[in-house]
């Protein structure tokens, strides 16, 4: 195994400023927190996050992400907590450790959910910062260059997922050597004979055209020493995967395939480059379509080379890749290769610390990965920008729930279950209690708080921005105004039964539905509720010459509110034909119980002056609407004198845990200066009122009229507001308005 001091030299060798003592802390915090558990190959645990940390230093990152690599898996296999490293590490260190976290729990839902195609999108969104990618990717070489040791039943999961999404992710980030290897080792642990033969051909293949290889090499090499171009040539032969896929794709032998071998060209400047391919081009004939010049236009990973093939000097086809040693840098590390740290120039920490703000660039960069720009990679683009419309939050227990861009813990709760969000009446947000209408970030973990007595308020409806959660909410208001609707239905049926003194059962109600062309009761009580069908008729049906069908004058009296003031013995309060009090009413219990607009009845409140708990009450029936209730002394009623049909007797019935508000309006008369309004605000704010609106009457010289509509519990909570307000100095007058 690598010593702490050996990690630290491989640091120093490309970061003079490498901060040791950070290195040596997290060398030992990983080691002694992973302990005696071992690998499956029997070596001890801690040589793994070792191992990844000397990939890292291979791709030369910061001392952040090297410090990361050697505590990547504590927070998931040890008793390692995210708050602990950021008290031994810092806040950067905690964060990059728990995206690494959150990216191994997302391995475990690919495995359940067949996400693979978007998953690599989803690794990109979920890692805010692209060292968290860099140290998965190190990690997951790691693990594939020692699949050998993982049970033969789990390695082609592993390897399937590196192959879909890993390999092409180093691919799309630039990392062509990262992703080579894990497309082969992924190939060789998928189709082992597969690899077998064809890495057999490849060594045959080096054995017979060795010499072809060593002649075409110096004959390039002569042409460029000619035209006095310095310049370092490499032969190259093609991985095994990519002579395979080539092989599948065109269809094609081993034996015809024309490009198993290259050379690269590496030069010391841009100018070298065209010059030596003008060298080149010269000497021998280029292959029509096959010159591409990825310097002057590079690819959006940054790649950048000249490509062509010749027709060479003993009459083959000769592949060439020209470019200079830092073109071939990031062709071979892709956004590793972003020059943080470059060769032979010492840095000071403060330096160091300023340019590691540069990692915002590498972020900048994931957008631009998110656009390839081969033309294969165009229908996936497509799919991407969907995607970047997209945030992907987790359950506590790491399943990942994907919405649109602005949903809230609420479209979180309906993605879930929908019974998750019809019971939702809070969300923690990585752990700390957040409005439920709150817009949801890229990797937050979402805990939703349920109650079964809850149910979706209508409201939510304009909140959420999922088509599933709208819905369901709109189901549930509906299912909920139906249940209303019987409510009042049932209400009234039973009061039919009363006035004849017959008696109600339930049990005769199961029968009255199919009876009166219903499917059930239940239907049939909605359609007494909402006034669709008569009471009196199923009376007349139930009790033949005794429902009293018809009036003195032979007309037929139906209709719902007919019905429904005969069978709940309406009358105007205090104007009653017996002359009874509400409070007599109230004793005989006939008043409708009204427990507010969640409650069991279809319950409106008056728009101005609207009534609270603790005012007397009538209710105004309204047709297919259901009961509108008014505080007895409104003027608003007025209108309905004309009515007495429509009036219905009602009480509160408040249940005490309740928290529903209700409207009020108020009239204040303030003293015209600098900061009044904000006393009013301030006044009602802290008696806990909430003020729904505010509207100015009249500003005279010395006052200004204000009408403020305020949402409170009831009438002891309004006149505590009234008073709040009274005893503050700039106000002049506080009335109820219409109560
Ligand atoms: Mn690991």
């Amino acid at each position: 195994m690598m010593r702490q001091y050996e990690l630290v030299e491989r640091v120093a060798a490309y970061n003079p400023a490498v901060d040791e003592e950070l290195l040596n802390r997290a060398y030992v915090y990983a080691m002694q927190k992973h302990g005696t558990q071992k690998r499956a190959s029997g070596d001890p645990y801690f040589s793994h996050p070792l191992e990844v940390a000397a990939i890292i230093t291979d791709l030369r990152l910061d001392d952040a992400s090297v410090a990361v690599a050697l505590l990547h898996d504590t927070i998931e296999d040890t008793s390692a907590t995210r708050d602990e490293i950021a008290t031994l590490f810092g806040k950067e260190i905690a964060k990059l450790v728990d995206g690494l976290t959150k990216i191994d729990r997302l391995d475990l839902v690919s495995r359940e959910a067949r996400q693979a195609e978007s998953l690599r999108k989803l690794l990109l969104a979920v890692s805010d910062d692209i060292r968290v990618l860099l140290v998965k990717l190190a990690d997951r070489l790691h693990n594939m260059r020692t699949i050998e040791w993982v049970p033969e039943n789990k390695r082609g999961r592993i390897a399937e997922e590196t192959m879909e999404i890993y390999a092409p992710l180093a691919g799309r980030m630039g990392m062509q050597a990262v992703r080579e290897e894990l497309e082969d080792l992924s190939f060789r642990a998928l189709f082992p004979d597969a690899y077998t033969t064809i890495a057999g051909k490849l060594a045959d293949l080096r054995k017979r055209t060795g010499s072809d290889i060593e002649t075409i090499q110096e004959a390039l090499r002569q042409r460029l020493l000619e035209a006095g171009i310095h310049a370092e040539i490499r032969g190259r032969q093609k991985r095994p995967y990519s002579i395979f896929s080539k092989m599948q794709k065109k269809a094609l032998g081993f034996e015809q395939l024309s490009d198993i071998f290259g050379f690269r060209i590496f030069l010391s400047d841009l100018g070298d480059c065209y010059r030596a391919l003008g060298a080149m081009h010269t000497a021998w004939p280029m292959v029509p379509g096959r010159f591409k010049d990825y310097i002057s236009t590079p690819k959006q990973n940054g790649y950048q080379s000249l490509h062509t093939t010749v027709v060479g000097p003993e009459k083959q086809r000769v592949e060439l890749q020209l470019r200079t040693w830092d073109m071939d840098r990031v062709a071979e590390y892709g956004i590793a290769a972003h020059p943080l740290y470059k060769d032979g120039i010492a840095a000071d920490k403060e330096r160091l610390a300023r340019e590691s703000s540069a990692y915002a660039w590498l972020r900048q960069t994931v957008e631009h990965i998110a656009h390839g720009d081969a033309p294969e990679e165009f229908l996936e683009n497509t799919k991407l920008e969907l995607f970047q419309d997209q945030v992907f939050c987790f359950t506590p227990k790491g399943r990942l729930i994907a919405l649109p861009r602005g949903a809230t813990p609420i479209d979180f709760a309906y993605a879930v279950h929908t019974d998750i969000g019809d019971t939702c009446v809070g969300a923690k947000v990585n752990g700390k209690l957040t409005p439920l209408v709150t817009p949801l970030e890229n990797g937050d973990e979402v805990e939703i708080m349920r109650s079964d007595a809850q149910r979706p308020p209508p409201a939510w409806e304009s909140v959420v921005v999922t088509g599933k959660a709208r819905a369901a909410i709109r189901r549930a208001t509906r299912a909920h105004a139906r249940k209303q609707y019987a409510g009042l239905g049932r209400h009234i049926l039973h009061r039919a039964f009363e006035k004849l003194g017959e008696p109600w059962s339930d049990v005769h109600l199961k029968e009255y539905g199919p009876r009166f062309g219903f499917d059930d009761a239940e239907d049939l009580l909605v359609a007494i509720g909402r006034g669709k069908f008569s009471a009196e008729e199923v009376m007349s049906a139930l009790f033949p010459g005794r429902a009293g069908g018809e009036d003195a004058n032979g007309r037929r009296r139906s209709g719902w509110i007919e019905t429904a003031r005969s069978s709940l013995d309406f009358h105007l309060p205090g104007r009653s034909r017996r002359g009874r009090s509400g409070a007599e009413q109230r004793a005989d219990g006939k008043a409708l119980p009204i427990r507010g607009t969640g409650g069991d009845m279809p319950v409106r409140f008056a728009p101005e002056g609207g009534a609270l708990p603790g005012d007397r009450i009538v209710g105004i029936l309204t047709p297919g609407e259901g009961i509108t209730i008014y505080p007895i002394q409104s003027p608003a009623l007025k209108v309905f004198d004309n009515e007495p049909d429509r009036w219905v007797d009602v009480r509160w019935d408040i249940p005490d845990d309740s928290t529903e508000r209700f409207p009020v309006r108020i009239r204040v008369s303030a003293i015209n200066e600098p900061g009044s309004l904000a006393e009013i605000a301030d006044a009602i704010g802290r008696s806990e009122g909430n003020i729904d609106n505010l509207r100015m009457l009249e500003r005279g010289r010395d006052f200004t009229e204000l009408e403020i509509d305020v949402e409170v519990w009831n009438l002891k909570h309004l006149n505590h507001i009234m008073r709040t307000l009274r005893a503050r100095s700039v106000i002049s007058g506080v009335s109820r308005v219409n109560g």
